[in-house]
C-alpha cells in the first residue's frame, strides 16, 4: 500500500503577535473600567513602527509585487473521488454517481445536481436521486489520480502545497515574467488538468489562501476566479457567511438569528463582539477572514524523514511465494518515491503481522545507502526470512526505509552494474510515469497480478490508506 509516512512540517502561521493582544485587550476592556484612554489612541502608532503590524503579517505586506498580483491560487477537484470512477469506467459518465459506504463519500455532479450532498446517507441521497449508481470507491485510484494532478501542478510553479489529497494551493509570487499573462497561464493549467487526467478542476486566485479558496469553491465544476487585490472586500460582501472557512452550521445559524446572512453584514461586527460570542481564537478568525486576510503561506512538500508502504492481505496468507511477491511490489513501490524525492535509504525494516495478531519487527543498516528496488529487495527478503518464523498466517506486511540521505549517485560511479540499473529504474520511473504503474513489472508482479485487481495507476491492495 501507498503509506508514505512524512514527517510534515507544522503549519507556518505566525505566532500571535503582541499587537494582536493589545488591540484586543483594547476592545475587551472597556475604556471605563480601563481609564487608559491615552493607551488606545497611542496604539496604532505603535503598531506602524513595529515589523508585525498586522497587514504585514496577515500576508498582505511581503513584497511590491506580491501585493499586486493574486498570487496565490487555489485548485481543487470538481466531486474528486466520483469523478475519478468517472474516469475509469466510461459507463458511468454522464451519470449520478455515489461513493462511498453508508455515507456519501463524494457525488458526481450529476447527483450534486438533483440534491445530493456530501456527508449524506446513502437512504437520504437514493430518495432524491433513485437512479443514482452506487460504488464504494478504491482508495488507490484517487491516490494516484491525486499524484497526477500535483505532479502537472508542479510543472507550473515549484510551490505546490497539497493541502487535502485534491485540493492543493500554489503560490506563484515571482513568476510574473514567466507567466506574463497569468490569467491564461491558469486557464491552460486547468485545461491541461483536465486534458491528461480527465479530472476537472476549479481554479481560484487571490492575495491570500482564504479568498483563493473561497474563489475557486465559487462556480463549481469548472469555476475560474481571480480576485484582484483590492477586490476582496467587495468580491466577499455579498456571499453567505458559511463560505468562510471557521464558519459552520452551527455558527451560520447562531448569526442568522441575528440577521446576519452575508459576509458584508459580518463585517459590520465589531471584532469584541464576535470574540464575546465565539471565543478569542475563532472570534478572530471570523474577523480577519470577513475581509479576506489571511496570514496562511502555501507551505512546500517537506521532505520524508521515511517513507513505508505496507499492505494487509485479507484472510491471511502463509504463502511465501505470494509473499515474495508483495514484498517485491513493495520495495518498487518505495524505490519509485525515493527516487521521485532525490533520496537514498541507510536503514530498512520489515513488519509482519500475523493473523493472531503477534507480530514481528526488524531493522537493518544498508551495505549502502540506495534507492534501486533490487537492493531493497535482498534487504527485505533478508528480514523477512529471519522473521517469518512461525506456522501462521500472515495478515500484514510492511517495508519501511529510513535515515535518507541524497542521492549522490556515489555508488554507480565505479560500479557498471549498479549503473546499469540507475539507467533501468530512470527508463522504468519515465514510462510509469507516462503509461501508469502496470506498463512495467517484474518477475514477481506477473503473479500479484494474478491475485489483485490491476488499474492503470499500480495494484489494488486491500489497505485503503487515507494518509497522505
Ligand atoms: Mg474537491
Amino acid at each position: 500500500m501507498d503509506a508514505c509516512v512524512e514527517n510534515a512540517a507544522p503549519p507556518i502561521f505566525p505566532p500571535a503577535p503582541v499587537a494582536q493582544q493589545d488591540e484586543a485587550s483594547r476592545f475587551t476592556s472597556p475604556p471605563l473600567s480601563g481609564g487608559s484612554p491615552a493607551a488606545v489612541s497611542a496604539a496604532p502608532a505603535a503598531e506602524e513602527k513595529r515589523s508585525w503590524f498586522p497587514t504585514r503579517w496577515l500576508g498582505l505586506g511581503k513584497t511590491r509585487a506580491a501585493e499586486k498580483a493574486p498570487h496565490i491560487v487555489h485548485v481543487d477537484v470538481d466531486a474528486f473521488f466520483a469523478s475519478v470512477e468517472q474516469v475509469l469506467n466510461p459507463k458511468l459518465r454522464g451519470k449520478p454517481v455515489l461513493v462511498g459506504r453508508g455515507v456519501v463519500a463524494s457525488a458526481s455532479y450529476e447527483a450534486k445536481f438533483r440534491g445530493v450532498k456530501t456527508a449524506m446517507s446513502f437512504r437520504d441521497a437514493l430518495r432524491i436521486c433513485p437512479k443514482a449508481i452506487v460504488v464504494p470507491g478504491q482508495y488507490e485510484h484517487y491516490a494516484d489520480f491525486a499524484e497526477r494532478v500535483r505532479r502537472i501542478l508542479e510543472a507550473y510553479t515549484p510551490a505546490v502545497e497539497t493541502a487535502a489529497l485534491d485540493d492543493f494551493y500554489l503560490d506563484f509570487a515571482g513568476t510574473e515574467r514567466l507567466y506574463p499573462d497569468y490569467e491564461a497561464t491558469l486557464k491552460r493549467l486547468q485545461a491541461e488538468i483536465l486534458g491528461k487526467t480527465g479530472l476537472s478542476v476549479s481554479v481560484g486566485a487571490a492575495r491570500t489562501k482564504a479568498v483563493a479558496s473561497i474563489a475557486s469553491r465559487l462556480e463549481r465544476p469548472r469555476g475560474f476566479r481571480i480576485v484582484n487585490p483590492g477586490e476582496e472586500e467587495l468580491f466577499l460582501a455579498p456571499l453567505p457567511v458559511e463560505k468562510l472557512h471557521g464558519i459552520g452550521h452551527i455558527h451560520a445559524a447562531a448569526l442568522a438569528e441575528r440577521g446576519v446572512a452575508t459576509i458584508g453584514q459580518l463585517r459590520l461586527i465589531p471584532k469584541p463582539v464576535l470574540i464575546a460570542a465565539f471565543g478569542e481564537a475563532v472570534g478572530q478568525q471570523i474577523w480577519e477572514r470577513a475581509r479576506g486576510l489571511d496570514g496562511r503561506e502555501v507551505l512546500l512538500p517537506s521532505t520524508p524523514k521515511s517513507v513505508s508502504r505496507e499492505t494487509t492481505i485479507e484472510g491471511g496468507t502463509i504463502d511465501t511465494e505470494f509473499l515474495g511477491g508483495l514484498l517485491e511490489y513493495l520495495s518498487e513501490r518505495i524505490g519509485g518515491t525515493l527516487r521521485e524525492y532525490g533520496k537514498q535509504a541507510c536503514t530498512l525494516g520489515v513488519h509482519l503481522r500475523y493473523v493472531d495478531h503477534f507480530s514481528a519487527h526488524q531493522t537493518m543498516r544498508l551495505e549502502r545507502a540506495t534507492n534501486d528496488e533490487r537492493e531493497l529487495l535482498a534487504a527485505a527478503r533478508e528480514l523477512f526470512t529471519k522473521l517469518f518464523t512461525r506456522r501462521v498466517a500472515i495478515r500484514h506486511v510492511g517495508i519501511s526505509v529510513m535515515n535518507l540521505e541524497m542521492d549522490r549517485r556515489q555508488n554507480e560511479l565505479f560500479d557498471t552494474d549498479a549503473n546499469r540499473r540507475w539507467y533501468l529504474n530512470r527508463e522504468v520511473d519515465r514510462v510509469r510515469g507516462r503509461y501508469g504503474w502496470n506498463a512495467v513489472f517484474y518477475g514477481k508482479g506477473l503473479e500479484l497480478r494474478e491475485h489483485y485487481a490491476t488499474k492503470p495507476t499500480g495494484l489494488v491492495l486491500s489497505t485503503p490508506c487515507l494518509s497522505r
